[in-house]
C-alpha cells in the first residue's frame, strides 16, 4: 500500500508501490506529523548577505560567512584564475595525483598561520572529523566527548570502534569524573570537543579541559570550525584566545566558514600530520578539494591576517546584538559569539517565527531535533561582518518584543 504525505508548501508525493522502499514515504508522514520534517528550502543564490530564491531577496542571517569573503572579489578572482590554469575537477584523491602546488602552498600557509609544523587539507570540515578520530583512537582506546559535539565528531566517534564516554555539555568536572573511572582501563586516551558550539554560540572550558587532557596524558582533539578567523589574537580561535598551548594538542578546522570557501584541515605536529595522511580515510580515499577552492581559501588566510577589524567588529557587534535581544525579552542561552540562539521550545513554535520572520524579508532558518535536543527549538542567528547596523535593526524590529517565556509553553517533543 502506497503512502502518501504532504510538505507544508503543499508539495505532495505519494509512493508507488515499492514495497522495499514504502517505508520511507510513512517515515517522512510521521516526521512531517511531529513538526519534524525538513522540506529543502528554495535554492538561493547568494549575493553577500542577500540571497534571493522562489521570487524572493532575503536578508541573510544563516549563513556561516562569518567575515563576509565568501562573495569577495580577491577570493572570486583566485578561484576563477586558479580553474582557468588547473581545471574544475581534481581527477583524484592527494595520494594518488589531486593534490596540486596550490594545495601544498595552502598546507604549508595553514601550519604557519595556526602556528604548528604542519597541515593537512580535507574534502570538507565533516570529512576531517569523520577521518581524524577513527584514525586516532580505536579498539581498546577510550574517547571523552561533549554531549553537544558537532555530528561529524559524533559520526567519528562510532566509526572509531572506541569506547564512547559522553560528558555533560561544557561540565569540565563531569569530564573529570568520566576520565577517573574509564582512562585508566584504556589504552590511549582521546578527549574531543567543538571549541565553539554550532547551534547555541557557546564556548568550551578549554582551560580546564586542557588541564585534564595533560593530568591523563589524553590526546586533546579541539574542532574550531566556527571560531577559526572569528577569536584570538591572529585569528587562529578559541584555543589561541584561551592561550591553549599543549603537547598533545589536535586542531581540526574548516575553510568553509571564516575563510568564505570549503574545505577542511588539521594542524599539528609533522609526525601526526604524516600519520593522518596514512590513516584518515576520509583523505586516501576521497577526491581531492577543487584547487581553485584552495586557492580562494590561500587569499582568505592573508585576507584574515591583515583585517583583523572585521573580526574584532563582528564580535563587538554581536555582543550589542545579544544585548538587545535580551532588552526585547529575548532568550540568547550562553551565547559568546557571533552564533545567537533565539530559544523558542516546541519545534511548531520556531517554524512560525522563522516564517514570520521570513515574511518580513529576513532569513533565520528554525533549528530543530535531530539537531538541538527535543523540547530546544531555537532559531539560529548568525551575524556576519556583512551585515549593516540598519540590516540589524530591521531584524530587530521585525521580532519586535517576546511577550510570552518560551520556556513556561515548552513541552515534551520526543525524537
Ligand atoms: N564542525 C562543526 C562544529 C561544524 O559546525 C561543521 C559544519 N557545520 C563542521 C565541523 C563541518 O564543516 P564543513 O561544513 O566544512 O564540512
Amino acid at each position: 500500500m502506497a503512502t502518501t504525505y504532504s510538505f507544508r508548501s503543499g508539495r505532495s508525493l505519494t509512493g508507488g508501490y515499492m514495497p522495499p522502499l514504502d517505508w520511507i514515504s510513512a517515515e517522512l508522514a510521521e516526521l512531517l506529523q511531529r513538526d519534524l520534517l525538513r522540506e529543502l528550502p528554495a535554492a538561493f543564490d547568494l549575493q553577500t548577505v542577500m540571497i534571493e530564491g522562489a521570487g524572493q531577496r532575503l536578508i541573510n542571517f544563516a549563513s556561516n560567512d562569518y567575515l563576509g569573503l565568501a562573495a569577495d572579489p580577491r577570493l572570486v578572482a583566485a578561484a576563477t584564475e586558479a580553474c582557468q590554469t588547473t581545471g574544475v575537477g581534481r581527477g583524484s584523491s592527494p595520494l594518488i595525483c589531486g593534490r596540486s602546488t596550490i594545495h601544498a602552498e595552502l598546507e604549508r600557509r595553514l601550519a604557519e598561520f595556526e602556528h604548528t609544523e604542519a597541515a593537512l587539507l580535507f574534502p570538507s570540515g565533516f570529512a576531517a572529523n569523520a577521518g581524524v578520530v577513527p584514525a586516532l583512537a580505536d579498539r581498546g582506546d577510550a574517547i571523552f566527548a561533549d554531549a553537544k559535539n558537532h555530528a561529524s565528531l559524533i559520526d567519528g566517534c562510532r566509526l572509531s570502534r572506541a569506547e564512547t564516554h559522553v560528558y555533560r555539555h561544557n561540565d569540565a568536572a563531569h569530564l573529570a569524573e568520566l576520565l577517573a573511572a574509564h582512562a585508566s582501563a584504556a589504552r590511549r586516551t582521546l578527549i574531543v570537543t567543538d571549541t565553539l558550539f554550532s547551534m547555541d554560540g557557546d564556548v568550551a572550558p578549554l582551560a580546564e579541559i586542557a588541564a585534564l587532557a595533560r593530568r591523563y596524558d589524553a590526546m586533546l582533539l579541539l574542532d574550531e570550525a566556527h571560531a577559526t578567523g572569528v577569536f584570538g589574537d591572529r585569528g587562529r580561535g578559541l584555543a589561541e584566545a584561551a592561550g591553549i598551548e599543549y603537547d598533545g594538542l589536535i586542531r581540526v578546522g574548516t575553510l568553509s566558514k571564516a575563510f568564505g570557501a570549503a574545505g577542511g584541515f588539521v594542524v599539528g605536529p609533522q609526525a601526526l600530520i604524516d600519520y593522518l595522511a596514512n590513516r584518515a580515510r576520509s583523505y586516501v580515499f576521497s577526491t581531492a578539494q577543487p584547487a581553485s577552492t584552495a586557492a580562494a581559501a590561500l587569499v582568505a588566510l592573508h585576507v584574515v591576517a591583515d583585517e583583523p577589524q572585521r573580526r574584532t567588529q563582528l564580535l563587538a557587534a554581536a555582543a550589542t546584538l545579544r544585548k538587545r535581544l535580551q532588552a526585547a525579552g529575548w532568550r540568547t542561552g550562553d551565547s559568546r559569539s557571533q552564533i545567537i540562539p533565539i530559544a523558542v521550545g516546541p519545534a511548531a513554535d520556531a517554524v512560525a517565527l522563522s516564517q514570520r520572520l521570513r515574511e518580513a524579508g529576513f532569513w533565520v532558518p528554525a533549528i530543530r531535533p535531530p539537531s538541538v535536543p527535543p523540547g530546544e527549538s531555537l532559531l539560529r542567528l548568525s551575524l556576519t561582518a556583512s551585515h549593516t547596523p540598519e540590516m540589524v535593526d530591521g531584524l530587530l524590529a521585525a521580532l519586535g518584543t517576546n511577550h510570552q517565556d518560551a520556556q513556561a509553553q515548552r513541552k515534551h517533543e520526543e525524537f
